[in-house]
């Protein structure tokens, strides 16, 4: 039997916190029943990963975690996140979280997709979610406090407060704005520790191994994949066990597939929104693509039913389209997604 890898560690910026640099994603598992799902995390803890990355709003991702964490607890740093912007909900958030996970404590506590100025500037208010989350800090509720976002401007806006420990980040070949805007040299100036998520871009790139290779940048400190099965925690393992950049083969076939998802490729960024209809248009792209390229129509759809507005309620005034930096037919893309996701299976 070959001997598994050891993954490396790398420190988290002022959290102080050394998780490795290949980390397990939380939201995936929530597609995978529990008793599937506790086995594929115990086999990640086994493979010598440490750092799990769960949330409030990944439905029973936390649970699934929890249940895999009996027993186990002293191996893992845990890490959650609220998409409160009150105090009081965010207390509230944190200790839901906790019961969930079976633990007294979490070492990483985060302000959830913090993307919109208006956004940042509400946590940061008195009586904002900042304050609830630094007040649990202060009573041992968690370790560190951290955000996450998928805009780097509003990131970067975020590290410069001085008030968070580590941001979390989207990086991968397709959305490398953390890198080319120098974000990354940002966190790193206030040694703010970075984790990247979407280093699959959500699951639409398939090459791990090169992927995975190119989104652990040096400036980072981990990346969080998603995994929902033993050979996935292998494979993810084992394209990191000598973490450095993809050889140049590797990076070619990389930007290939990046290619073929074509122009039409939302990046997340958010910079189309607000929609006067109040139509999450992202959100509505990510339930589309886990429909498609996925291939988890069920979850997708009950992912979509969450969502406030449907695509079908646009009025076709293409506000948004004037502010897509990536020129994406977005109507269009509603209208396609409208149809994939608001009629009825079999009609
Ligand atoms: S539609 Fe365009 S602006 Fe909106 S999130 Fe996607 S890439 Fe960004
Ligand atoms: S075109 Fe549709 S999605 Fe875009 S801003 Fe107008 S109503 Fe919203």
């Amino acid at each position: 039997m070959s001997a598994i890898p050891e993954i490396q560690r790398r420190r988290l910026g002022k959290s102080g916190l050394v998780p490795t640099v290949l980390g397990f994603g939380g939201i995936s598992i929530q597609s995978v029943p529990t008793g599937e799902a506790v086995p594929v995390i115990r086999g990640a803890l086994d493979a010598g990963i440490n750092f799990f990355d769960s949330a409030r709003v990944y439905t029973d991702s936390e649970a699934k975690m929890g249940a895999a964490f009996r027993g186990r607890r002293t191996e893992c740093l845990i890490a959650t996140k609220s998409l409160a912007r009150k105090a009081p909900d965010i207390r509230r958030d944190l200790e839901t979280s906790l019961a969930e996970l079976g633990t007294d404590h979490v070492e990483l506590f985060q302000l959830h997709n913090i993307s919109r100025a208006e956004e940042l500037e509400e946590v940061l208010a008195a009586g904002g979610a900042l304050e609830g989350a630094l007040r649990a800090r202060d009573e041992g509720l968690c370790g560190h406090v951290g955000v996450t976002s998928h805009n780097v401007n509003v990131a970067a806006a975020a590290v410069r407060t001085g008030c968070f420990e580590t941001l979390q980040i989207p990086y991968n070949i397709i959305e490398d704005a953390a890198a080319t805007s120098g974000l990354f040299r940002i966190a790193e100036g206030m040694d703010v520790g970075v984790i990247i998520m979407k280093p699959l871009a959500g699951g639409a790139l398939d090459l791990a191994r090169p992927a995975l290779r190119f989104a652990l940048h040096p400036l980072a400190t981990t990346v969080i994949p998603g995994m929902v099965s033993q050979a996935q925690v292998a494979e993810n393992v084992s394209a990191l066990a000598d973490p450095g950049p993809p050889a140049a083969r590797e990076l070619q076939a990389l930007r290939q597939s990046a290619a073929s998802l074509g122009e039409r490729f939302c990046r997340r960024c958010q910079y189309c929104l607000p929609c006067p209809q109040d139509i999450n248009i992202p959100q509505v792209f990510i339930c589309a693509t886990t429909a498609t390229w996925r291939g988890e129509p069920e979850r997708a759809r009950s992912m979509y039913e969450r969502l406030m507005t449907p695509a079908s309620d646009c009025t076709g005034c293409g506000e948004c389209e004037e502010r897509c930096p990536y020129l994406i037919p977005i109507r269009e893309m509603l209208a396609e997604a409208a149809e994939l996701l608001e009629k009825q299976p079999g009609r």
